[in-house]
């Protein structure tokens, strides 16, 4: 069974860093059915480093990228100069769709409260300068990512990434205008408030997503995780949903491709 998939959120750098060379990688997602690939920025080297992987691979794996700035790394002010410098300049540049990750993390304690927020805000409102789509990070901090969000409502816009909150938050997201995308935790058994909101959401706001080399799927889980395991994700969205699974592949297709020409979801 070959599917036609696109991973919305991986880390091909990370994952060669844990022993899997960026061409075994795209070959095995091609294998797999993985069309599209989006490699995500972290921070400044991360992000420059996504640039050069869309740009130099040309295999059938086509890789589009991000510039971020994750809420857990304690940046220095002149590293988020770059990092802002670096979206004005490639702000045209088709292969680079996203801002992201940006966004709040609780869980991980290693910037204030204060300051994630208020750096979160402002890589929003450079995405709304810029017009391109946010890639949202949010750990534990479900309800100040929303009220955040909900400041900049029909201005920002885009994902919630690796969704781990329940189905209220998800259409809450949903109704401002976001994609909530599901990572391998959609497979694991202790998961019900994401399969939950999964199984109900409108099909058209859904998109998956590996976050290789993290959270690899059932049956790999605790693995290194990689694209090419995405098909896992999706089949645990045909279980869960009533659509049929022409219906449900095609659709997130979709949706993915509507993300990467930085379109708006619309509900
Ligand atoms: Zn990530």
């Amino acid at each position: 069974m070959s599917y036609s998939i696109i991973d919305t959120h991986c880390h091909l750098d990370i994952i060669e860093s844990y022993g899997l060379p960026i061409p075994e990688s795209l070959e095995n997602s091609r294998n797999s059915g993985v069309k599209k690939i989006l490699q995500v920025g972290i921070d400044l080297n991360s992000s420059l480093l996504a640039k050069k992987i869309a740009m130099e691979q040309s295999g059938e794996v086509e890789i589009f990228y991000s510039i971020g700035y994750h809420p857990t790394h304690n940046f220095q002010d002149s590293e988020k100069k770059e990092i802002q410098k670096l979206i004005h300049q490639e702000a045209q540049d088709s292969k680079f769709v996203a801002i992201g990750e940006i966004g709040l993390d609780y869980y991980h304690k290693e910037v204030d409260e204060k300051t994630q927020k208020s750096d979160f805000r402002e890589f929003i409102e450079l995405s709304i300068e810029k017009q391109v789509p946010v890639i949202i990070h949010s750990r534990d901090a479900e309800e100040d990512t929303y009220q955040i969000l909900k400041d900049y409502k029909d201005k920002a816009f885009g994902v919630i990434h690796c969704f781990t909150y329940n189905r209220e938050y998800a259409f809450k997201y949903m109704e401002l205008g976001y994609y909530i995308s599901f990572s391998g935790i959609l497979t694991f058994n202790s998961a019900k408030d994401i399969q939950d909101a999964a199984k109900h959401l409108p099909l058209e706001s859904v998109l998956i997503e590996t976050d290789a080399p993290f959270l690899a799927p059932t049956p790999f889980r605790g693995k290194r995780n990689e694209p090419a395991y995405i098909p896992k994700v999706l089949e645990k969205m045909f279980q869960l949903r009533t659509e049929d699974k022409e219906k449900i592949e095609k659709t997130i297709y979709k949706n993915s491709e509507n993300f990467l020409a930085k379109r708006r979801f619309t509900c």
